[in-house]
């Protein structure tokens, strides 16, 4: 007897107590609120207001038509590209705008980059054999990083597969839309590239990313890269410098590049 009276006892006293805890936090919101609002009337316009790190300036039409910190590569010749192997660039150059040359190999730039924002013009040659189709048509590709490929490929009225058309992270990724002109017309890709980060055991710590805006049309919203692209097999992540070559593709087909700039981030 004496034990269930101690028991319900105990049980309004824990009534109470939960409905106390209750009223107490109810409360506190109510106050904080009140202070919220009050600070939120009571501030100033100026106290969010930050002055320091002031963007620098740069010039949106500077050098060549490229804004005034690009880093410009076509401005002289080949002079800023080579071989894979480190000897003379071996694709054609003419009033700025250079072409693969067949059978030359890939060209990379001398200087090394990391993240970056990077503007290319390219061209798809004239389609003069129908018989060519698919991955067959103005194939080059730019290899962020010498291993991270946007494709370039003329997939105008010519379909292949998705991952692997205009625009596409090389059997990664699939453009959210196909905004290719016509063969011979230039092209433009806006590309906005964060570089993957490694430890020092050559351990992935972050992945990169990219947006590819092609002709001005979103390809590509901040994808992740997930390693380097391959032709046959899984894309894997292998430890590389902070800053890597940019390299442009020889698939044997006469593909133009020009304009081509990097603003380094
Ligand atoms: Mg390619």
């Amino acid at each position: 007897m004496a034990s269930v009276l101690f028991n319900k006892r105990f049980n309004i006293l824990n009534y109470n107590t939960h409905n106390m805890k209750k009223i107490i936090v109810m409360f506190s919101v109510a106050i904080l609120s009140a202070t919220t609002l009050f600070a939120q009337k009571t501030m100033k316009p100026e106290e969010t207001e930050t002055w320091e790190n002031e963007p620098p300036v740069v010039v949106p039409d500077g050098n060549y038509g490229a804004p005034s910190d690009a880093f410009l590569l076509l401005q002289d010749g080949l002079s800023e590209w080579e071989s894979e192997k480190g000897s003379e660039a071996g694709w054609t150059y003419e009033n700025g705008i250079i072409t693969v040359k067949p059978g030359a190999g890939v060209i990379q730039t001398k200087k090394g980059f990391g993240s970056m924002q990077l503007h290319i013009e390219w061209r798809s040659p004239e389609v003069l054999d129908p018989s060519k189709t698919g991955q067959a048509r103005g194939n080059s590709g730019i290899f962020l990083q010498s291993r991270y490929e946007v494709q370039v490929l003329d997939s105008y009225k010519s379909r292949t597969y998705s991952n692997g058309q205009a625009a596409s992270i090389y059997k990664q990724h699939i453009p959210q839309a196909n905004a290719t002109t016509p063969p011979g017309t230039w092209q433009t890709y806006d590309i906005i590239y964060d570089a993957p980060e490694f430890d020092k055991k050559g351990k992935l710590v972050k992945p990169a990313y990219v947006t590819v805006i092609h002709n001005g049309v979103l390809a590509l919203n901040h994808v992740e890269i997930k390693g380097s692209t391959e032709y046959i097999g899984i894309p894997e992540y292998k430890a590389h410098d902070e800053k890597m070559p940019l390299v442009l593709q020889d698939h044997g087909n006469l593909v133009s590049y020009r304009n081509i700039w990097i603003r380094e981030l």
